[in-house]
């Protein structure tokens, strides 16, 4: 009685690490869409990451300041201002998430690389840099969470993953990721349209 038990124990088990593994792999990149309409377009085209130059801030700033009165509800939500005025609300994620519980991120000039969805207002932010003014140069600095005695970048605020100790804010001169179409921000804003790569004849 034990043995056909142990067997299907031994089959859910294989189970849970083929799904333990799948979810795993899908953790690292952003994962390939596979339904139906993205499998028709070319992969290239799929996720066009782009530079989203502005400053976050929270919505219903935003909105007061053009005269748009909303309720609580709106409180966390925050958004990229840009350059040219367009307010992108950021998705929540693992590198998005960090504005929405760090104010010291916020109302500062950023350099976001990341993309929107098809379909999908919602910024995925993917790196995160910041941009100082120092002597009139602007200084473009990339930015994460370090822990300094295990030596490991984090990418939202909390304790250690690994020590359990406090972690701080680290800047790092780094330049902008050479896949990127747009010449580096500063005087102009990033369009931020979904559909650049697709719209450009
Ligand atoms: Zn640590």
């Amino acid at each position: 009685m034990s043995r056909p038990t142990g067997r299907l124990a031994l089959l859910a088990l294989i189970g849970v690490q083929v799904g333990m593994t799948t979810a795993t792999g899908m953790a690292d990149p952003p994962p390939p869409n596979t339904t139906a309409s993205a499998r028709s377009k070319p992969p290239a085209t799929a996720i066009d990451k782009q530079l989203f130059s502005g400053r976050v801030v929270l919505l219903r700033e935003a909105l007061r300041r053009r005269g748009v009165k909303t309720s609580s509800d709106f409180d966390k939500q925050v958004v990229l201002e840009s350059l040219s005025g367009e307010l992108i609300p950021i998705i929540p994620d693992w590198r998005g998430r960090a504005f929405y519980q760090d104010k010291r991120l916020r109302n500062r000039r950023v350099d976001l690389v990341g993309f929107r969805r098809r379909g999908i207002p919602y910024l995925q932010v993917l790196m995160v840099f910041t941009v100082d003014k120092r002597k009139n140069k602007e200084i473009r600095r990339y930015f994460d969470y370090w822990c300094d005695i295990c030596s490991i970048p984090m990418y939202e605020v909390k304790m250690c993953e690994c020590c359990q100790g406090p972690i701080r804010m680290r800047f790092q001169p780094r330049a902008l990721p050479s896949y990127l179409k747009k010449p580096p921000a500063g005087t102009r804003p990033a369009p931020a349209l979904p559909t650049k790569a697709a719209t450009e004849n």
